[in-house]
């Protein structure tokens, strides 16, 4: 199946067996990949559920339902102080390919932007762009920006970890305790965690871990967390 193109839909664009296709999946399918009728293609809801399926006319009819197993077994929440520039962009689409489940960005003490709502929407597009490239079968959900405090308050998850750069703390790789369930991970700005920000969230029930004896840069740090857990989940 590994040939196939693939695209994303809205759960609602599935109506019985066919699928009710978009004017710009119309032209990303025919103009773009060059399609005709009769062609199969993939259709994922970005919700667990994909799709064979071929182009008739206008819409996609669906000839089966298709299991894909490219979930991780855990549900992992990326908390991210939001870094300067673009680097979300890189963060987003590099941890959708790796598995994240969530991507909840935080304004931090040391955090210098605070996003305008167009990049939210850029960096869902991101997601699904990424989920699909990697042939996932869920897109991950972005949450709109909350201030650290607001967000370490939030979730009843007991595998808690808060990345800090410096100090002799346990190594990420040696703190995971399951590997089901759900996991939370914090990563810092390009200034760092602020004391108090360690502190408060110890309190909530985070860990603090280390990534390794090298400082990575706020866009790189995510990426090591994300493959860490998918490593030590993944058999
Ligand atoms: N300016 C900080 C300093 O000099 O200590 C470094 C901040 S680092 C560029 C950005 C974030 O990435 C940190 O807050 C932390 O969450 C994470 N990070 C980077 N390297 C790490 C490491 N070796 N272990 C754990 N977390 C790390």
């Amino acid at each position: 199946m590994s040939q196939l193109q693939r695209i994303a839909i809205a759960p609602n664009q599935l109506q019985e067996d066919q699928i009710l296709l978009t004017p710009q999946q119309l032209h990303y399918l025919g103009r773009v990949l060059r399609l005709r009728d009769g062609d199969r293609f993939m259709a994922m809801d970005g919700v667990g559920k994909c799709w064979l399926a071929q182009l008739a006319g206008e819409q996609g009819q669906v000839l089966e339902s298709l299991s894909v197993k490219t979930e991780l077994p855990v549900t992992i929440t990326l908390m991210v102080a939001l870094p300067k520039g673009n680097g979300f962009d890189e963060v987003v689409r590099s941890c959708t390919e790796l598995g994240v489940t969530c991507i909840a960005p935080v304004l931090s003490d040391r955090t210098l932007l605070n996003p305008s709502p167009q990049k939210l929407e850029r960096w869902r597009r991101i997601a699904a762009e990424a989920a699909e490239q990697s042939e996932r079968s869920f897109v991950p959900t972005i949450l709109e920006p909350e201030a650290f405090s607001t967000a370490i308050k939030a979730g009843v998850e007991n595998q808690r970890y808060i990345c800090e750069a410096r100090g002799e703390y346990p190594h990420l790789r040696n703190s995971i305790n399951s590997v089901s369930g759900e996991i939370v991970i914090a990563i810092g700005p390009e200034g760092g965690w602020t004391e108090t920000e360690i502190e408060n969230a110890i309190a909530s029930g985070f860990q603090p871990v280390s990534l390794g004896r090298r400082i990575l840069r706020a866009v790189t740090a995510p990426i090591v967390a994300i493959s860490l857990i998918a490593a030590a989940c993944e058999v």
